[in-house]
């Protein structure tokens, strides 16, 4: 069977939607074991996780709550499963226009009535919406956060609320509530308007990313009512984290592009770069690197915008590269590289754009592309957009940490996945009692220690001194290298003892080993007008006395090819034999093919990690084709047939 399924085979999908279920409130049945088989009928889950547990508790006794779950946690569940039990509709506001229509087909499969409102629906179509509501027909409503507080709408929530149904007012995205938190919409502080209308109504917040600080600032601005805060596991095991120094970011994207393509993964690569400039110039050099890319940034026409969206969720794009601020609208569950070529602006950020690789939770990877002078150009822009904004100093310096935090992050040679845990205040273990994550650059033994730190670090922290402390990284970096510049000889610098006296060491490597002693307190950065130079910092003495000795690394992407090889084989699903490959192939056609047809993407009839259990053990029967994870009732109904004409085909 070459070539995926036989025409046939797709004719026989059925094209009408599945039932879907009413709500009803009369025979609300709030048990746990309710909720457990409603999971299972619905979404062919077998468990819930522990924090989506306590947080559906929570919605289905009504009572306030903050769930933090990193992405990829099973947020929307949260809210998805409280009305199915209680007969009780949910409303959940959400900034993300272009995911919510992904968000409302994806439940119609799974058997599950809800509707969404924003400035992309019809004045007549929103009408029938309330309606449905109000005749209790629907389970869920996202509205985007404008037309939530918008005063139709508010009288309308009173009423429904006034008519018992009405069950929660779910918040998604609830760090945008807090200046504190690194994306801002201060159109977010009016939700807070709904807890007047809906007095007897919970509140239910959500997040991926919160600081303690960010954490106490939702629950204020939101007026949650003695909250129960649910923190889960920031931790991302099944993400490959790596920083690179950056050499040319297209040459590097599609390395680790192809490196994925060779063990047949069909995933999609979300690129993020600074500027829309920079998306538009890396998108056509990846494209001469032979890879399908498109740039999607806010100064595309709307028609485009949307096409690349849909291409690119229905896996026939390959790679979007966006800007961070507009990135918010592409998702695909099966994103299997996140790179960053310009350094993020805050930790919380990079959190939260390497949580869109790997949603499916299947292994996925993020490589971030690094140069010092990144953090430069972010200070400059959060300093020029403030005077522009007028906003305080307060402010300017909460993000300029953010910066130096982000850069302190980058700079520590320790493992990843446990810096970026301690950031968010959770001590990190290995999986499974393991000794290291086995999933980062470092761990992975990809950086490699630098057998003469101690000189090195001499070398560097002499330089410094001998220039009386007034110059920055990249002066020093040249002198010791023994560069040949202008500035360098206009300063006399190229006659001191320490020129040349790092020669051998590339300068990325000399740049990195400056942030690593940064990192360690041995150097501080001062920052003298617009001027950033290096002085020495508390434990400089010692190290240049040699009683403490700093372990430098150098930076994987100077790395050697044995090194190379080593990462190939890490970050990636345990393979598929070569059989399971073929029906995993065919099973991924079928896949496309009826999803082109009800015009939703691909990851919405089943996910990949669903079609690799598939393919792995090809149940025969609708029966065992409902043990599989990701298949629940509806989508069986629709879809089993079809899969299982795939599963057992003859070969
Ligand atoms: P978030 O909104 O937190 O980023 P999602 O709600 O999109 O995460 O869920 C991420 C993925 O995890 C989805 O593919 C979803 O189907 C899956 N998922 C959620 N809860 C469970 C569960 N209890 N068991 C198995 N898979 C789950
Ligand atoms: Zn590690």
């Amino acid at each position: 069977m070459a070539g995926g399924p036989g025409n046939s085979r797709v004719r026989s999908v059925p094209v009408t939607e599945p039932d879907i279920a009413q709500p009803t409130s009369e025979h609300a049945d709030a048990s746990p074991d309710a909720i457990s088989e409603a999971v299972s009928r619905v979404w062919g889950f077998d468990a819930l996780r522990p924090m989506q547990s306590s947080a559906i508790a929570a919605g289905v006794e009504a009572r306030d709550c903050l769930t933090v779950l990193p992405t990829g946690g099973g947020k929307s569940l949260c809210y998805q499963v409280p009305p199915l039990v209680t007969g009780r509709a949910t409303v959940v506001i959400s900034p993300l226009i272009a995911l919510m229509r992904d968000q409302v087909r994806g439940l119609e499969l799974n058997g599950y009535a809800a509707a969404a409102i924003h400035s992309g629906v019809e004045l007549d179509d929103a009408r029938d919406i309330l309606r449905r509501l109000t005749l209790g027909e629907l389970h869920l409503l996202l509205v985007a956060p404008e037309r939530a507080v918008n005063p139709g709408f508010k009288s309308f929530l009173a009423s429904l609320a006034d008519a018992g149904r009405l069950g929660a007012i779910a918040i998604d995205e609830a760090h945008c509530i807090s200046q504190w938190g690194h994306d801002f919409r201060p159109e977010y502080r009016r939700i807070a308007e709904l807890r007047e209308v809906a007095p007897g109504v919970a509140m239910q917040a959500f997040t991926a990313t919160a600081t303690p600080r960010v954490r106490d600032d939702i629950c204020r601005q939101l007026g949650l009512r003695d909250p129960e805060v649910l923190v889960g596991t920031f931790d991302r095991p099944n993400l490959t984290y790596r920083v690179q120094a950056r050499r040319d970011a297209a040459e590097q994207t599609a390395d680790a592009i192809r490196r994925h393509e060779r063990t047949g993964d069909s995933g999609g690569t979300i690129v993020y770069c600074l500027s829309r400039k920079d998306t538009e110039e890396l998108a056509e050099n990846l494209r001469s690197q032979g890879v399908d890319a498109e740039a999607y940034h806010a100064g595309l026409s709307e028609k485009t915008r949307r096409d690349v969206e849909h291409r690119f969720s229905n896996e026939s794009l390959d790679a979007v590269v966006a800007t961070v601020a507009f990135g918010m609208g592409i998702d695909r569950s099966n994103v299997r590289l996140v790179v960053h070529a310009t350094m993020p602006k805050s930790v919380e950020a990079y959190q939260q754009e390497t949580g869109r690789a790997g949603r499916d939770g299947e292994p996925a990877e993020c490589l971030l592309l690094y140069n010092p002078t990144d953090a430069t150009r972010w200070e400059r822009l959060i300093r020029m957009g403030n005077a522009e904004m007028g906003a305080d100093a307060d402010a300017t310096q909460a993000q300029l940490g953010l910066v130096r935090e982000m850069r302190r992050v980058i700079a520590g040679m320790g493992c990843r996945h446990r810096v970026l845990s301690e950031h968010f205040g959770q001590p990190y273990c290995p999986p499974d009692g393991a000794l290291t994550c086995g999933a980062c650059d470092v761990c992975l033994g990809e950086t490699e220690p630098v057998r003469d730190a101690q000189r090195v670090s001499q070398i560097i922290m002499s330089a410094v001194a001998r220039t009386d402390q007034r110059y920055g990284a990249v002066h020093i970096a040249d002198l010791v290298r023994g560069a040949d510049t202008e500035r360098l000889r206009s300063a006399g610098h190229t006659g001191l003892p320490l020129y040349g006296l790092l020669r051998e060491h590339r300068k990325p490597a000399l740049l990195s080993y400056i942030d690593q002693l940064v990192s360690a307190e041995a150097l501080e950065r001062f920052v003298d007008g617009h001027f950033e130079t290096l002085r020495f910092g508390p434990e400089g003495v010692g190290v240049m006395k040699g009683e403490r000795v700093i372990q430098l690394a150098r930076p994987a992407g100077t790395g050697t090819a044995k090194s190379e090889r080593r990462r190939k084989s890490a970050a990636l699903a345990e393979p598929l034999s070569l059989e399971d490959k073929r029906i995993f192939e065919a099973l991924r056609a079928l896949r496309k093919e009826i999803a082109m047809d009800r015009n939703v993407p691909p990851y919405v009839v089943f996910s990949d990690a669903t079609l690799r259990e598939l393919a792995r053990s090809r149940p025969a029967t609708p029966g065992a084709m409902l043990e599989i994870k990701g298949v629940g009732n509806a989508k069986l109904e629709a879809f089993g047939d079809a899969f299982l004409g795939v599963l057992n085909a003859p070969a």
